[in-house]
């Protein structure tokens, strides 16, 4: 099957998750987790309509970015875990980053951001990523911490304070992740809630219809669009 063909199956998908919980047509966009796959991919995916691009090293957004710039409109989001030492490399591409994790990097952005050609004017939208199954958990804030971390955030006028992001741990039930979906929207209304923090970023190819049942505005697919990352395509 083409790209385009899933990318329009998932489209349906997101369609029927979002009529079944009675929500409105704007309120869930996809991102297309293109990591691994090659420019070509994203083209295609591109030449359908998909705009939202999602990535998970920084290295391979940035030189993505440079090999499709000719694409108007294309948003790069960073969904993977940034190192403070790969920042400004990724900035000059970077719509969202969606993994903000501590303060130090926080204020490593923001003062880079500031310092950059967009400067200021245009700040960088950042979502914080929680840790929501607790300890167990490789990347994100401690929910302990996240009170302090947005307030971090905020007083970066570079930075755009737009929401919460999660990746609970793999499992083969798609309902299993569900818990923890609901565990992000509870903190995202505990923090402010909707006017605070309008983005919750949460479910993958295979938990999407759990992740928007729960809330989700932002759904993040790889496999469903582009195929399997381990096998080469067909
Ligand atoms: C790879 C990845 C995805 C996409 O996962 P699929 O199962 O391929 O849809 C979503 N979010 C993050 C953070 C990822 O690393």
């Amino acid at each position: 099957m083409s790209v385009a063909a899933r990318l329009s199956e998932v489209l349906e998908r997101i369609r029927r998750a979002r009529e079944a919980s009675a929500r409105a047509a704007a309120s869930v966009r996809l991102i297309a987790v293109s990591k691994t796959q090659p420019p070509e991919a994203i083209r295609e995916a591109y030449a359908a309509g998909q705009r939202d691009f999602g990535e998970n090293y920084a290295q391979e957004l940035a030189s993505k970015a440079l090999a499709l710039a000719d694409l108007e409109g294309l948003r790069w989001h960073m969904i993977g875990h940034l190192q403070r030492n790969k920042a400004s490399k990724l900035l000059p591409h970077l719509g969202c980053l969606q993994t903000l994790d501590s303060v130090a990097l926080t204020r490593e952005l923001g003062k880079r951001r500031a310092a950059s050609a967009a400067g200021p004017e245009v700040p960088l939208e950042v979502l914080v990523e929680v840790a929501i199954a607790g300890e167990a958990q490789k990347s994100g804030v401690a929910i302990a911490d996240l009170g302090s971390l947005l307030e971090a955030v905020e007083r970066e006028s570079s930075l755009k304070l737009m929401g919460l992001m999660c990746v609970p741990p793999a499992s083969s039930n798609p309902e299993a992740a569900r818990p923890h979906f609901d565990a992000l929207r509870r903190l995202r209304d505990e923090h402010g809630g909707a006017r605070r923090l309008p983005e919750l970023s949460m479910g993958m190819s295979f938990d999407l219809e759990a992740a928007i049942a729960a809330g989700a505005t932002l759904v993040r697919v790889g496999t469903a669009i582009f195929g399997s990352r381990d096998a080469p395509p067909a």
